[in-house]
């Protein structure tokens, strides 16, 4: 089930989730997990990295107290609560204006039914804040971190705010605090080749899985509204190149992690991907 209750920002409202999706995703141990992911309407993101065109989807200031679970009941009004949840929200979970520390409870008492929850968070955000959600929570915290690559000076061209030693800090007192550890990745940065794409990538997960990431989500760079103006250098990844590199890392990895590429923004004219996406994880190691 797929849905859009908005499309454009002018259409928003902070009583509703902008997109609500229903998946599956692999659960790191050889078989499927059913997946909630909830897109929450809620405040930009005041990191501001230049490829992220998250933006369009926020209300223009900080998220009113209250709406957080309200736009979760909406989700969820008509869906099982069980398998794994998901909410994301344009920005990071653990920064008070988008997701009010008053509202940690009611969002907590929303999880049950459900047996993992993951959130999205940069380091700069809550480690305080965090440890006062997770011991509210009845499932396991997972939280997704924008590692995006390791080539060389590019977390500084996106201005991520975020060195690599820090996300390596980050991803340690994640594992000390009990919280389990999801690395995004983009796939491409301008000016780079589909070959030198690849490469990086690799590079990339290798990282994310010498910092124990549990899940690594690789996301084919979107032009979107980010970039700066360079969106048009981009390298451009067919469906075969990114078979290819799936069935590289799904080697690198070889079963430490669960390693998907995101085709969430794929037309749905090229959904073969999910089938080929299919038959290469058959060959994951359990
Ligand atoms: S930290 Fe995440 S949400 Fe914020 S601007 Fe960067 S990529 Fe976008």
């Amino acid at each position: 089930m797929l849905t859009t209750p908005a499309t454009s920002r002018q259409k928003l409202s902070h009583h509703t989730p902008y997109l609500v999706l229903d998946e599956t995703e692999p659960n790191g141990e050889g078989g499927q997990v059913e997946t909630t992911t909830v897109f929450l309407t809620a405040s930009p993101c005041p990191i501001g990295c230049r490829m992220c065109d998250l933006h369009r989807h926020t209300l223009p200031g900080p998220t009113p107290e209250g709406v957080v679970a309200e736009q979760i009941d909406a989700a969820l009004a008509k869906r099982p609560r069980r398998g794994w949840l998901k909410l994301y929200n344009s920005g990071n979970f653990f920064d008070p204006q988008s997701i009010p520390v008053s509202d940690y409870e009611a969002i907590a008492l929303r999880c049950e039914g459900f047996s993992r929850l993951v959130v999205e968070n940069h380091p700069r955000f809550g480690a305080e804040r965090l440890r006062r959600f997770r011991d509210r929570l009845p499932v396991q915290l997972e939280v997704a971190v924008g590692l995006e690559t390791v080539q060389p000076r590019w977390l500084n061209r996106l201005a991520k705010q975020m060195t690599r030693d820090e996300f390596d800090r980050y991803a340690r007192w994640l594992a000390g605090e009990g919280v389990d550890l999801r690395v995004f990745l983009i796939l491409g940065v301008p000016g780079v080749t589909a070959r030198e794409a690849t490469r990086w990538a690799r590079l990339s997960v290798r990282h994310a899985l010498a910092a124990s990431a549990r899940h690594i989500s690789l996301i084919p760079a979107r032009i979107g509204e980010g970039w700066s103006g360079l969106g048009d250098q981009l390298p451009s990844l067919s469906m075969d190149v990114l078979g290819e590199i799936q069935r590289a890392v799904l080697r690198d990895a070889d079963g430490r992690a669960a390693v998907t590429i995101d085709v969430w923004d794929i037309d749905r004219a090229e959904r073969g991907f999910e089938d080929l996406c299919r038959r290469n994880l058959t060959q994951q190691p359990d």
